[in-house]
Parts: structure tokens; C-alpha cells; sequence
């Protein structure tokens, strides 16, 4: 429950309406709490006027409340007719209804809609924070979970923002005013009538927890179902190409069994839920009658026929509210756990910051790697081992190696996607921690290996994260990158949506948008990870040939398993298992005859028969 503690912030920020929130609920059941005391009177007042002649104070008179005993004073004006009376009575009792059902309207309006504040304030806070996060923390969680924390968490504590604060209230509230009012009619009676309701929540409770937890496993079961039918969906050319339609059917249908299953046994225990909350309450009800009617009989305790109506109508009004105390238990439980994962997550500091005196200037390009060594944390893989280079600005740098040889953590590492584990990486002197992250970042284009391509427009998406773009831009880099004409022969040019993670466009059109993205920033430093894998021979040399111009006093660190663009490398870094194993102009590398000689050889030979 403590950690619910930390939502009290939220409460004080929205404390106006908490508190207008309490006192309607207070007034409507306080509105409520008065009909009882009403037919009371009438009962009472229609049994005398049937035996007795001219006006009889109510034998409750006392036991009522102070608004009641002026409306019985002021029907006294109208004389002791009946007819009259109970008209009275009659609209009287519809209006306390109506006031109740306008304080309850008020409430909802105050109580749940704060709680939806709270949840929209707490969904925001939670995803500020996930920006802040780091490369690492998203490597080692899943989507469904971070997805999870944002939806289902959030919707969980606002549960008890929102809900089981209304009806603690509601409870607290109508629980005191209605002992309130049955003690002073009765002590006794009301003694007798309470002692089914202690039984009552705590029945409610246990049958509540086992609905909980069987519907726990149901949610289980159901993501279960829906992450295999998403697959299946989004998988669908390959399982057709394998003819795994069948075997996937199979599976599906073992699932949604299970899940029937498991639902039928839900609805067991729900059914008995109802029936045993009329139980207890029947028990309360019948308590009253016969105690109370034993007393009226033996004309003890100074009970009238009033008292036991009274009473049970009592009852029936905190029926709801005691019932709801198990839902209420089980909301605030499950809210606790939420936010105790929701706290922890909020606790987790990036190991990637800004760190402190880091400077914005603008970056040069010369960049230095001292003694670097890089092992991924949660594999233990050392994917760099001992790394030293120098790239003076305004250099081109291509970086070959077999696969898994580094080459990507490199480029990652100049992003501080990570940071290193030793060694030193400078920029224009400067160590790469000493830069502001955003700063660093923002002079840096970036096209990664895996091309990410957001469910919006082409426009928007070379135009990502620079702030009012300027369309002829988004053009001119598109040229640059080789894409324009294609783009302008797509249905709506560049407003064309590209679907989820650009579904619509072929791997070479999605490589040369995520160029153009990052060709438009117009940075100092370019890195380029293999970003022409999947762009044929010809278009990649006619990229490299406009890149040319563009590259001008640029630093960039292409990336690359094809040497043969028409791009003029200053300098190659051959790596191999993390280490690097040749470095230098492409000539001298020629001359050394390593495996960058071979690489020359083997694609000029199939460049010749092509
Ligand atoms: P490719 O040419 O296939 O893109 P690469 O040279 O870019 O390969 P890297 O991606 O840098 O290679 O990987 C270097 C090593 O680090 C590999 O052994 C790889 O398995 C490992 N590795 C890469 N990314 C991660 C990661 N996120 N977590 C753990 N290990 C990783
Ligand atoms: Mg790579």
C-alpha cells in the first residue's frame, strides 16, 4: 500500500476537486439517508390518523434528522389530512432522489474525472521517462511490457484514483450517516441487524479474490491469443510459403480452449456472487422484520411499525456500498502492485547522460578512438577490443569487415547508444561524454543498418525530428538520395502514408528515404551503417556521385560491403572480431595485399563479367 503513497502528489495538485468530490458525496447520500426518515413518518402518521383523531407527533420525532423535523413541523400547517400528508411525503421523496441523483452526477464529474487527469498526467510522465532511457534498457525489455506499463498499469492505478476513492467514500459516508441516524432510533435493533454485514464483506472479498486471480490467468491466456494471432497475421507470406497453415490452426484452436475453459470457470464463480451478496442481505433484512416485529409485539424497546420499515430501507442502502468493499480491497491491490512496478520503472536512472559542465559547440569532425574496448552487457560479447584511429575532419572513412565483426557497435558508439567500457573516444579533442547528449546527437546524421520507417507520410518521414520542415529541402534531399522520382510516381507523391514501418515501399526505397532523413539535418558528421545493402550497383553509384558535392567538408564513416562506389575514401579501417586489422589509404591497403586487396579483387572481377 505504500507505494500508493507516491500518487499523493497527483492528489494535491487536483485537491479542489477532491475535496468538492467528498462533499458530494456526503450530500447525495446525506440526500438519501432522509427517505428512510420520511416513509417513517408517514407510516407513522397514516397508522395514527387511521385510530386516532387530530395531529400525534411521530413517536421518532427525536430520532430524525433536523431538515425532516422541519418539514413535519411545516406539514403541520396543511393540517393532518391524510390524502394530503401523503402527497406531500410522496414529492418530497422524489425530490431527495433527485438531489441525490444530481450530487451523484456531480461526483462522478469531480471524482472520475480527476482520476482520468491523474492517468493522463501519469501516461505522460511515464513516457518522458522511457525517452530518457537508453539503448540498453530497451534491448533487455520487450514491447509487449513497455506497451503493458503504459497502458494497463496506468489504467489499474487510476482504478484507485478514480473508482475505489469513490467508493471508499461513498462508503465511509453513507455507512456513518445511516448508524448515525438507526443508532439514535435504535440501539438494539440496529445491533442485531448489522451482524450479517461483517460476514458479508469478507465473503465478497475471498469470492473476489479468486474472480481476480482466475481472470488473471484469462488475460494471460487472451495476450497469449492475441500475440500468436498477430504473428500469425504479420507472418502470413511465410507461414502460406511453409504450408503452415494447418499446423498453425492447430495451435490456435489448443489456445482458445483453454481460454473457454478457463472463462466457463469464471463465470462459475461469478454466478455465485450475486446470490450469496442477496443472501446475506436477505439475512439482514429478515433479522430486522423478526426482531423488530418480536419487539412490536411485545411492545418493548418503543418500537412502531415505522422503526422496522426504516430499518430496511437502511439496510438496502448500504448494500451496495458494503459489497463493493471487496472490489474496492482487490481494486487497491492491484493498484499498489502497479504502481510499485510503474515506481520502479520511474526509478531507473539512463546509464547514457549528459554529464555535468557538457558543452553544445559544433562539431568539426575530427574523430579520435583511444584504446577502445566495448562488451555488450547483458551478452558479455566483447565486440571491440583495443581499437585506436584517428579521422581528421572533413574525411571520408570507409569501414569493412566480415559480418559480427563490430562495425555497427562502432558507429553506435560514436552516437553514445552506449557507452564505452574502457578507452577513450574524443571528438575534436573533446571526450564524447563531454558533449550535450542532445547536442551531440543532433549534429550526427545517422543512417542505422536496420531501416525504421514511422506509419505516416513520406514527407514526415525524411523530415523526422527537424522542426518546421521546409518542403524544398525534403525534395532536395530526396534527390540527393536517389528517391525523388520514384517517390513522385507513388499514388499521392509525397503525402503516400508508408504504411506500419513503411510496409508499402521496397527495402532499396525504405534504405534512400532513411538517407534522405539523415542527409536533411545537414550534419557535420555522417555515419552511413551498410545503407545501401538492398540499393542495386548502378543507383549506389549515382548516390555517391551526388554525395560528392554534399560531402564536402564533412566527416563521414560509411559503412560498407561494396568498396566500388565512385566515392574517394581517404582512409579504410578493416575490422575483424572487434579488432582492427588494417588501416590506411585505399592504395597503400592495395599494396599491403590484406583483405581489403582481396575484397578490391573479388568485386572488380565481378564488375568486369557484369
Ligand atoms: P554486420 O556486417 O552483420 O552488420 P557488424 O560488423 O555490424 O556486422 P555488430 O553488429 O557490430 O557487427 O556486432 C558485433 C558483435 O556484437 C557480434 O558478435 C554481435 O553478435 C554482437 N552484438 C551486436 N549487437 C548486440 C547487442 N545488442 N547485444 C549483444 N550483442 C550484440
Ligand atoms: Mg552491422
Amino acid at each position: 500500500m505504500r507505494e500508493l503513497s507516491s500518487l499523493a502528489s497527483f492528489f494535491w495538485k487536483y485537491k479542489l476537486r477532491l475535496a468538492a468530490g467528498f462533499g458530494f458525496v456526503v450530500l447525495s447520500n446525506y440526500f438519501n439517508v432522509l427517505s428512510p426518515q420520511i416513509t417513517g413518518f408517514v407510516i407513522d402518521h397514516v397508522q395514527r390518523a387511521l385510530s386516532l383523531q387530530g395531529y400525534q407527533p411521530p413517536a421518532a420525532y427525536a430520532a430524525y434528522d433536523t431538515l425532516v423535523k422541519l418539514f413535519i413541523d411545516w406539514i403541520r400547517q396543511w393540517g393532518s389530512d391524510v390524502g394530503v400528508v401523503v402527497a406531500l411525503c410522496g414529492a418530497v421523496i422524489l425530490l431527495l432522489a433527485l438531489l441525490r441523483g444530481i450530487f451523484l452526477f456531480m461526483m462522478r464529474q469531480t471524482l472520475i474525472v480527476m482520476s482520468r487527469y491523474i492517468e493522463y498526467e501519469q501516461k505522460n510522465q511515464i513516457f518522458s521517462h522511457y525517452q530518457l532511457l537508453d539503448t540498453a534498457f530497451f534491448r533487455e525489455q520487450r514491447t509487449g511490457d513497455l506497451m503493458n506499463r503504459i497502458t494497463e498499469d496506468v489504467s489499474r492505478v487510476r482504478m484507485f484514483t478514480g473508482p475505489a476513492v469513490m467508493y471508499i467514500s461513498n462508503l465511509v459516508s453513507v455507512i456513518s450517516l445511516s448508524l448515525f441516524f438507526m443508532f439514535r432510533r435504535n440501539v438494539e435493533l440496529t445491533l442485531y441487524v448489522l451482524m450479517p454485514l461483517p460476514m458479508l464483506a469478507i465473503a465478497i472479498y475471498y469470492i473476489n479474490n479468486v474472480i481476480h486471480r482466475r481472470s488473471e490467468r484469462i488475460q494471460e491466456t487472451l495476450s497469449d491469443l492475441t500475440t500468436h494471432a498477430q504473428e500469425a497475421y504479420s507472418g502470413i507470406r511465410v507461414v502460406k510459403a511453409f504450408a503452415q497453415e494447418q499446423a498453425l490452426s492447430g495451435f490456435f484452436r489448443k489456445i482458445t480452449a483453454q481460454y473457454k475453459k478457463e472463462v466457463l470457470g469464471l463465470v462459475k464463480v461469478e454466478s455465485l456472487y450475486f446470490p450469496s451478496i442477496s443472501l446475506l442481505i436477505g439475512l439482514s433484512t429478515l433479522l430486522t422484520i423478526m426482531i423488530g416485529g418480536l419487539y412490536y409485539i411485545e411492545g418493548e424497546q418503543a418500537i412502531s411499525l415505522s422503526t422496522i420499515v426504516e430499518f430496511v430501507m437502511y439496510i438496502n442502502m448500504l448494500t451496495f456500498p458494503v459489497s463493493a468493499i471487496g472490489l474496492t480491497a482487490s481494486m487497491i491491490q492491484r493498484a499498489a502492485a502497479s504502481q510499485q512496478r510503474i515506481n520502479e520503472f520511474l526509478s531507473i536512472r539512463p546509464a547514457v547522460t549528459d554529464s555535468p559542465g557538457a558543452t553544445d559547440q559544433p562539431l568539426r569532425g575530427k574523430i579520435t578512438f583511444n584504446q577502445v574496448n566495448f562488451t555488450y552487457a547483458d551478452t558479455g560479447i566483447r565486440a571491440l577490443q583495443d581499437l585506436s584511429f584517428s579521422i581528421e575532419a572533413g574525411q571520408k572513412v570507409a569501414i569493412v569487415g566480415r559480418t559480427g565483426s563490430g562495425k555497427s557497435t562502432l558507429v553506435q558508439l560514436l552516437l553514445r547508444q552506449f557507452d564505452v567500457s574502457s578507452g577513450q573516444i574524443l571528438i575534436d579533442e573533446i571526450l564524447l561524454q563531454q558533449f550535450k547528449l542532445r547536442s551531440l546527437r543532433s549534429q550526427i546524421g545517422y543512417v542505422p543498418q536496420d531501416v525504421f520507417l514511422f506509419s505516416d507520410t513520406v514527407s514526415a518521414n525524411i523530415g523526422f525530428g527537424v522542426a518546421s520542415v521546409d518542403s524544398q529541402k525534403v525534395v532536395q534531399s530526396a534527390r540527393l538520395a536517389c528517391i525523388d522520382e520514384e517517390i513522385n510516381e507513388l499514388s499521392a507523391g509525397y503525402d503516400t502514408m508508408v504504411g506500419e514501418r513503411g510496409v508499402m515501399l521496397s527495402g532499396g526505397q525504405k534504405q534512400r528515404i532513411s538517407l534522405a532523413r539523415a542527409l536533411l539535418r545537414d550534419p557535420a558528421v555522417l555515419l552511413l551503417d551498410d545503407c545501401m545493402s538492398a540499393v542495386d550497383a548502378r543507383t549506389e553509384q549515382q548516390i555517391s556521385l551526388g554525395l560528392k558535392e554534399y560531402l564536402s567538408g564533412k566527416t563521414a564513416i560509411i559503412v560498407t560491403h561494396r568498396i566500388f562506389s565512385l566515392l574517394e575514401f581517404d582512409k579504410v579501417l578493416v575490422l575483424d572480431e572487434g579488432r582492427l586489422v588494417e588501416a590506411g589509404s585505399p592504395n597503400d591497403l592495395l599494396q599491403a595485399g590484406g583483405y581489403y586487396a582481396e575484397m578490391y579483387k573479388r568485386q572488380q572481377q565481378e564488375q568486369a563479367s557484369a
